[in-house]
């Protein structure tokens, strides 16, 4: 293999690396130097080097992408990969970068190296790096490791069957409250390994003592009536001094006082909050409580530069500001016009590069003279200026207890200034070849033949189990007839063997090994992500089961991942919750469980019944209040469809019936047509009621024959004997009405093939009944079951009354509007079933109430001058605004005013 360093070898800043490995080249990181003549890596050297394969990235500070654009330029269809977190913060990081540069370049008149256009371009050229860490570059494979550090820091394993290398990135091991520290990759030994020595040649002070001081001398300043600024680096450590701040003050150790963030910290911190599995407990714990762990409201609080005067005139306060070594950014702001003042404070929390005006701080407050010159103005430092060690990188004993647990064949120290890097060469053990790189330079190594490493640290094999599902998404089950629910599984308890799991809901919860059915494989996007794929299946796993190419499974004894690669056509997450949904509904006896996860016995049976969906698979089906929602709209231009109901829940004949106003207006094709429909958009049955709207069909016939009567009605044969002679134009009324209801008609004196001798059925308009006859209860007592049953349902009730017809007693109840009351008609014949009565419902809206329910959910800023206006024959709420309010938020007030009132608010603007 051979490694040429471009950049960040015998330095801080310019990060890169050209690797060439096997018939594989990679470039690792490609940074910018915030000082010196020259911001770029020595990309000249490619000229003589293979063409990468790939350009991968450790993690997001300036110092390994601030060149890339650069790079992308010279090889526009070379892929360059990130993880989730990584390409999140590159988003705001680089067009940071890229400021920097332009400033610098106008400063010294020199030429800028990329174009903004450029740089958006290699932003869109990212790609992220597989879920479970893992890939095939060439003839390469790169493994991702954890490195500390910031969020989404990785180190890379690159290996071919020959050569073995691992390329640190910036590390760190136990420092900081937001990530957890450094993995130390197991396996074989590298044959070399290329490593960080920020801190080579430095121990760090206790961790606690410095976050102490911190944070009291902060209180101090602020007791005594000044502001005290932290400059940080926008990206780790000021979430990490926003954390220690706001964790002392919890627990009681400083007063409380007004925290404010400014610069590139209130985008940063909003990435971190997107990625609480990759975070420590505590901190996505306190995500997961207050929806943010670093800015928190009436306390840590984000600023935009038009509120900095205001912040300066108000309370005294502490500020955290980027850039963390006061080289433009919001903290030089803060600084021009604090440093002046002994009541004020800087706090330095970070690396100072020799030329920053920060490292000039540092040294003036150690005496000498007492100017600092910020964007080209000398001031008169009178302030407090101390410094704080709050390192996010390894020092010497962490590097050098790595690297003898790695135990390379040889170990190129970069990323490190000149005492740090031989400070280090000298600690490290002889037997792993250390030496110092240089830029610029190319170092050749033969493989040394894979040495097993020994086992560094004796774990028991279950610890190892545990261990293996760490970052993995897993399939559970807490109890044997419990559901299967997923969850993220973020560390595990060797104590009591068990694991720590995420839920999608952010929960944190804990199962044992038994619990775990199945293993899906490695998470790393945001969590977002995770939550909406998760509801998604668990929701309705038809449509992902649908996708699933079950024909290509073979008969045999497999594991999932054997399945899945059988099977799956599309490689996503959706796919394979539902495959494993679907695998786990096979009887037991085709199940054998081992570790959290399961061997399948595929058998000719249970292929088929895979092929046909014909199992017991969780989410099959839609919930049934969703499946009707969308029975509904699926009918919406229906003018038959009345409404829906679910019927027989919990047993194995549950379904949707439908009731139509003339049931026989659908023929045997479109009735056939709405079940397959139904069937795959909801996973759901269907019954037709054959229940007839009489009462229209009554109302329609008087309408055509302009008469004022009742008809005899008889359903069985479909027609109504009228009592009138049959008119002249029988022959088209009779047409019409065929057609708008299925039935025909008699006229008196004609004694059709229906009529004589037979009863016909009674005309009751709108009645829900139970099919199951039930005692009637008596007429106060049906009254108060009603408000019971309204109560259970979470119905609003406005009234219910006895009321009397044709000699039959029914109640009629008053819903809100009787659009809700039609979405009701299953609760309506329950509660015909509970009270023995015939149930209706009042046909006129509660207008009043309509209209109070629109002005509360409108929100003021609408601007609503006059109160909504109500057409009852459509349903509707009118009202008028000035300007057109944002989609998301109009449809979520539509929804709600729909949810309480049926009725569908309209919004004219002028
Ligand atoms: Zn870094
Ligand atoms: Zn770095």
């Amino acid at each position: 293999m051979k490694i040429s360093v471009l950049g960040g070898g015998s330095e801080i800043g310019a990060s890169c690396l050209h690797i060439q490995i096997g018939k594989t080249n990679l470039i690792i990181d490609a940074g910018m130097r915030v000082h010196g003549d020259e911001p770029l890596p020595a990309i000249g050297m490619l000229d003589d080097l293979g063409k990468p394969d790939a350009i991968l990235v450790t993690h997001a500070h300036a110092d390994h992408i601030g060149a890339l654009p650069v790079v992308h330029r010279i090889y526009p269809d070379v892929p360059i990969f990130a993880n989730p977190p990584t390409a999140d913060l590159m988003q705001i990081m680089m067009r940071d970068s890229f400021k920097i540069m332009t400033q610098r370049c106008m400063d010294r008149r020199t030429l800028i190296p990329y174009t903004k256009e450029q740089m958006e371009e290699t932003l869109r050229a990212l790609r992220l790096f597989p879920a479970n860490g893992q890939m095939t570059i060439g003839d390469a494979s790169v493994t991702l490791h954890r490195a500390g550090h910031i969020l989404g820091a990785v180190m890379f394993t690159i290996e071919t069957g020959e050569e073995k290398l691992l390329v640190s990135g910036d590390l760190s091991f136990k420092a900081g409250r937001t990530i957890p520290g450094a993995e130390v990759p197991t396996g074989s030994r590298p044959d070399a390994l290329i490593i960080e020595s920020t801190y080579g040649n430095r121990e760090h002070s206790d961790r606690n003592t410095e976050e102490k001081r911190l944070a009291d001398n902060v209180a101090e300043v602020i007791a005594a009536g000044g502001f005290a600024l932290i400059p940080a680096f926008a990206l780790g450590r000021a979430q990490e001094v926003l954390l220690i701040l706001q964790d002392y003050m919890d627990r009681g150790l400083i007063p409380q006082f007004p925290i404010y963030v400014d610069g590139l910290v209130t985008p940063i911190s909003k990435i971190y909050r997107r990625y609480p599995h990759y975070l420590k407990g505590p901190v996505a714990h306190r995500i997961q409580q207050n929806g943010d762990a670093f800015l928190t409201e009436g306390r840590c609080t984000a600023v935009e530069p038009k509120d900095r005067e205001q912040v300066l005139k108000g309370k005294p306060a502490c500020i955290v500001a980027s850039s963390g070594m006061l080289i433009g950014g919001a903290s030089v702001w803060y600084a021009e016009r604090l440093v002046g003042s002994e009541k004020n404070a800087v706090f330095i929390t970070g690396y100072q590069d020799e030329e920053s005006p920060g490292r000039k701080l540092l040294r003036l407050a150690e005496g000498e003279s007492r100017e600092l010159e910020l964007n080209g103005v000398v001031h008169q430092v009178k302030c407090r200026v101390d410094k704080y060690g709050l390192s996010a990188h390894g020092d010497a004993g962490e590097l050098t207890r790595f690297i003898s647990m790695i135990r390379p064949a040889k170990t190129l120290i970069v990323h490190g200034d000149d005492e740090a890097r031989t400070a280090l060469l000298e600690r490290i053990d002889r037997r792993s070849h250390p030496l110092l790189t240089e830029n610029g330079e190319a170092y050749t190594f033969m493989a040394q033949g894979h040495v097993a490493a020994a086992a560094t640290r004796q774990e028991n094999r279950r610890d190892q189990e545990l261990r293996d599902k760490v970052g993995q998404l897993v399939l559970y089950k807490k109890d044997i007839g419990d559901e299967l629910k997923l969850a993220l599984c973020s560390g595990f308890y060797s104590k009591t063997k068990s694991l720590t799991c995420r839920t999608p809901k952010g929960k944190t919860i804990r199962i044992s090994l038994e619990q775990v059915c199945e293993t899906l494989g490695a998470w790393n996007r945001s969590f977002d992500e995770l939550q909406g794929t998760v509801r998604a299946v668990f929701d309705f796993s038809r449509p992902f089961l649908k996708k699933i190419a079950w024909q290509k499974l073979k008969q045999g004894r497999f594991g999932f991942e054997s399945i899945a690669a059988q099977c799956l056509t599309e490689h996503t997450l959706e796919q394979r919750i539902a495959l494993a949904l679907a695998l786990q509904s096979l009887p037991d006896t085709c199940k054998t469980a081992a570790k959290g996860a399961t061997n399948y016995q595929l058998d000719a049976e249970n292929l088929q019944r895979l092929t046909n969906l014909e199992l017991p698979i969780q989410a099959m089906k839609m919930n049934a209040t969703k499946a009707m929602d969308c029975v509904r709209t699926l009918l919406t231009d229906n003018r038959h469809f009345i409404r829906c109901g679910a019927d027989d829940l919990g047993t194995g004949q549950e379904h949707i019936t439908l009731y139509f106003d003339f049931p026989s207006t659908l023929d045997a094709e479109a009735r056939n047509a709405l079940e397959k429909r139904i069937k795959a958009d909801t996973g759901w049955a269907i019954v037709f009621s054959d229940s007839v709207r009489v009462d229209l069909l009554q109302n329609r016939i008087n309408e055509l024959l302009g008469t004022s009567g009742s008809s005899s009605v008889y359903l069985d044969t479909l027609t109504a004997g009228v009592p009138i002679k049959r008119p002249d134009n029988a022959e088209e009324l009779l047409k019409q009405l065929k057609a708008e209801t299925g039935f025909s008609l008699t006229f008196k004196d004609e004694p059709g093939e229906s009529g004589v001798g037979r009863s016909p059925s009674s005309v009751q308009p709108d009645f829900y009944r139970s099919e199951t006859v039930s005692p009637r209860l008596e007429n106060n007592e049906a009254i108060r079951e009603a408000g019971v049953w309204a109560k259970e349902r979470g119905i609003t009730l406005y009234k219910s009354s006895m009321k009397q017809s044709g000699g039959q007693t029914y109640m009629e109840i008053h819903f809100i509007t009787p659009e809700v009351a039609l979405r009701h008609g299953s609760d309506m014949e329950e509660l015909s079933w509970r009270t023995g009565l015939p149930i209706t419902y009042a046909k006129n809206p509660k207008q009043n109430e309509v209209i109070r329910i629109a002005a509360e959910k409108i929100p003021q800023r609408w601007g609503m001058k006059k109160n909504p206006s109500l057409h009852t024959a459509q349903a509707e709420l009118i009202v008028k605004l000035s300007e057109q309010p944002p989609d998301d938020e109009l449809q979520q007030v539509r929804d709600e005013i729909d949810q309480l009132t049926g009725y569908q608010l309209k919004v004219e603007v002028r």
